[in-house]
């Protein structure tokens, strides 16, 4: 017990740097189109590490539109190792932070600003732990290698990152820890054990023009056809399985007097399971093929074109997640956090390295709104924020957490 009051004050006595060091970030910009912003926030986490003895090493992404990746290290005496994964950009473009006055503001027990919540709060989050680490524990902090990914486009797909971490993973490997926001239900703080997997996906009708008045008859309706499709593809969602299909966008035809010779409709679905996921897909793909809406004169009929656009594939309940899982339970109990887990909707980087390591997202401290800047002045709406209490002990709780993990890998 003594332990845990020491790592406590060490902990609060490092939370001006800490909220210095969230601020400094989330001063600057680093929405995924803005590379020189997220290449700035990148240089800027390089040396805000490099007093715990972290090297940097900048990597290019796929995407010339997209910041460089980072990638962290600090070499243990040990070939064991631990990942931890966080990402540089946000969604928020400078322009609408200007539009909304969405900068840092404290507020109570809020904290307001792009990133506070996702993800700079999580790589605050970080930094305050292998802080603590190194403190608390300095033989173990020295004893493992430390490996620190920070994706510069999580926002959008960039499944090159996935690639990245995969590459420096080897056998002594433990664990991968996302530090996404925590989950929250009722005073219980929920890590991330599953996400669904999403892919989207285009739909391509191509008909035949003909002027809609001389040559009618010749026409196949692309739009006409899209038509009969759009119900098929929505009644494709299947919430028994946790199947959903989302249409997004619909473009079909140009102008009033020509039959449309072509339609467009593009979505998505998603799936916590391989299987629905798989199900969903080939049942897309299935669609493929002539439809029913053809030219009266001479049966010519509209194609019907499916293809996946970008695949995230779902990161499913398992075995390894759970044995991770595990040890931050046990940490919660002994630093008196209630822990629960949660499968959660919505992606991330976990969704990409989940099978070639055990991963467990949610390290990040609770907060809310994420994706977030308006305000309206009744309180109705507020932009995403951190919250100021809970932050600590989180930080101690994933500090048990990683000691526990390290210690059963002796
Ligand atoms: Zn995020």
């Amino acid at each position: 017990m003594h332990d845990v009051v020491r790592l406590n004050q060490f902990v609060e006595s490092q939370m001006p740097a800490t909220w210095e060091f969230l601020r400094q970030m989330v001063g600057i910009n680093s929405w995924t189109l803005n590379p020189a912003g997220v290449d700035r926030l990148s240089r800027f986490t390089a040396e805000s590490f490099a007093p715990l003895g972290f090297t940097a090493d900048f990597v290019p992404s796929v995407n010339p539109a997209f910041g460089k990746h980072l990638v962290l290290t600090r070499r243990g005496k040990s070939s064991r190792s631990l990942a931890l994964i966080s990402h540089l950009d946000t969604v928020f473009p400078p322009e609408e932070e200007e539009r909304n006055i969405f900068h840092w503001l404290v507020e109570g027990d809020r904290i307001f600003g792009p990133g506070t919540q996702d993800i700079k709060g999580g790589t605050a989050m970080m930094w305050l732990v292998l802080k603590a680490i190194q403190a608390h524990a300095p033989e173990v902090f020295a004893d493992v290698t430390w490996k620190l990914f920070l994706n510069s486009s999580e926002e959008v797909y960039s499944p090159d990152f996935g690639a990245l971490c995969r590459k420096h993973f080897d056998k002594g490997t433990l664990a991968a820890l996302v530090f996404e926001t925590e989950g929250r239900l009722g005073n219980e703080h929920l890590m991330v054990v599953a996400r669904k997997g999403r892919a989207t996906w285009r739909v391509t009708v191509n008909g035949r023009g003909a002027h809609a008045g001389g040559k009618h008859l010749q026409g196949a309706n692309a739009a006409v056809q899209l038509g009969h499709l759009l119900p098929r593809i929505a009644a494709l969602t299947d919430y028994k399985r946790d199947l959903t299909f989302n249409v997004g966008t619909v473009n079909a035809g140009t102008v009033l007097n020509r039959v449309p010779h072509e339609a467009v409709a593009e979505g998505e679905f998603r799936a916590f399971t391989p299987e629905a996921y798989q199900h969903g897909k080939a049942a897309l793909l299935a669609l493929n093929g002539p439809g029913e809406v053809k030219s009266p004169l001479d049966g010519y009929s509209c194609q019907i074109t499916t293809e996946i656009l970008t695949e995230s594939p779902p990161w499913p309940r398992n075995a390894e997640t759970d044995r991770i899982y595990q040890f931050f339970e046990q940490a919660g109990r002994e630093t008196g956090y209630a822990v629960n887990l949660q499968e959660r909707g919505g992606l991330s980087d976990g969704n990409l390295i989940w099978d070639a390591v055990p991963t467990l997202d949610g390290l990040g401290s609770w907060g809310d709104n994420d994706h977030c800047s308006e305000r309206s002045a009744d309180g109705s709406k507020v932009p995403e924020y951190i919250e100021v209490s809970g932050f600590a002990p989180k930080a101690e709780k994933n500090v048990v957490a990683i000691l526990k993990l390290i210690e059963a890998a002796r």
